[in-house]
């Protein structure tokens, strides 16, 4: 793909932290300053030198000419008749395109985050493996979609109505150095100043990464991708299994350090006839038992070349209840399935007949 931006390295601003910002700028910038073009980016969440007004001229050429801003352009964008826009973001690095979606409910609003250029997972249910994994995104990259959104629809990410998940494309705790690095600047107090417990990052059962994160100073919620009731299943759909068995996973969130009213969120996506069964719902309650866990069922979202179907909805029902019996469980409601955004359909990028929105 040709290189759309001349640098040779990430000197990108969007992605670094003070100090960083501070390096780059150099010795002869002033700490106050350095201090202002931080904020002008994370805070006022500028697209345009032009904005900081704060800033000197000069000091303004220089960044333009020699670090750069890093924001993502909207390439494209589709509109869900649920309500859910799927952005098509284009990343100034190598001009590769990565995928954010917003979801608007009643009172809030989610934000899906993308944290690889595809994803070297490989599982069978999800659209995105068939790409494989194209790239790491840096931690500028993942902050940068949500910079795009916040300004696009004017969302407050200070309020309790924004929420973040780490969902989109890839699997984040692959790119874990990179993902935090990302949390710890849209949690910083000086600039995004979001909250920890809005943001939540779900993994396919990465178990040595799942401690790391565990030992973070900032980090978001957890989430795991269960997705069956043996390993024996879980191997034929989820490969990483014979990797990271269930009962390793299993322990893995046993001794994860919960904080205070926090809880694990085990995902369960429920591909027909295959892990949708009354017996399926009883050895998930039997491998949660003694664990802090709340579940969420996901009916499959189907797409092409996927070997699996949609469960009925009475099995989806009867799952549900059996697990109700021991934990709460909720059905997850797809979201902009129309327009591939569910998830599990990132990367659909030759669309016929979607509704976009023209991009200004
Ligand atoms: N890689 C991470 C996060 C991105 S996937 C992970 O796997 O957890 C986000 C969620 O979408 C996961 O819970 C995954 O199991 C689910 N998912 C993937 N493909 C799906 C599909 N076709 N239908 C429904 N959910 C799917
Ligand atoms: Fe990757 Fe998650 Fe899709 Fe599995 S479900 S291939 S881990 S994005």
């Amino acid at each position: 793909m040709a290189r759309v931006h001349p640098r040779p390295a990430d000197t990108f601003l969007t992605g670094k932290e003070l100090p960083e910002i501070q390096q780059l700028l150099g010795a002869s910038v002033p700490a106050y300053r350095a201090k202002q073009v931080y904020e002008a980016l994370y805070r006022h969440n500028i697209t345009d030198l032009a904005e900081a007004t704060a800033l000197p001229d000069a000091l303004r050429a220089e960044i333009e000419a020699k670090e750069g801003l890093g924001r993502l352009v909207i390439d494209n964008r589709f509109a869900s008749s649920d309500g859910t826009i799927r952005y098509l973001l284009k990343l100034p690095l190598d001009g590769r395109t990565v995928e954010t979606v917003l979801m608007p409910e009643e009172t809030r609003y989610t934000i899906c985050v993308s944290t690889q250029v595809g994803c070297p997972v490989d599982c069978k249910f999800c659209l995105t493996a068939a790409m494989g994994l194209e790239r790491n995104l840096t931690a500028g990259e993942i902050v940068g979609q949500v910079l795009v959104l916040v300004r696009e629809h004017q969302l407050d990410p200070q309020s309790d109505k924004l929420n973040l998940v780490f969902m989109g494309m890839g699997e984040p705790l692959l790119n874990l150095d990179n993902v935090l690095k990302a949390v710890r600047i849209l949690c910083d107090r000086r600039g995004v100043a979001m909250a920890e417990r809005r943001i939540a990052i779900s993994t396919s059962g990465i178990i040595p990464k799942i401690e790391e994160l565990g030992r973070a100073e900032v980090r978001p919620r957890l989430a795991i991708s269960l997705n069956a009731s043996s390993d024996e299943q879980r191997r034929e759909i989820m490969p990483i299994t014979r990797k990271y068995p269930l009962k390793d996973l299993i322990e893995a969130c046993r001794v994860y350090p919960l904080r205070t009213r926090e809880h694990l969120m085990f995902e369960y996506v429920l591909l027909g006839g295959v892990n949708d069964t009354p017996a399926d719902a009883r050895r998930v309650v039997k491998l949660l038992a003694n664990l802090k866990a709340k579940v969420n069922l996901i009916a499959l979202n189907p797409g092409p070349g996927i070997p699996f179907v949609t469960p009925e909805p009475e099995a989806v029902d009867a799952f549900q209840k059996i697990i109700m019996k021991a934990l709460p469980c909720y059905v997850r409601k797809p979201r902009g399935r129309d327009i591939y955004a569910a998830c599990g359909q990132l990367k659909r990028t030759v669309e016929d007949g979607l509704v976009t929105i023209p991009v200004t």
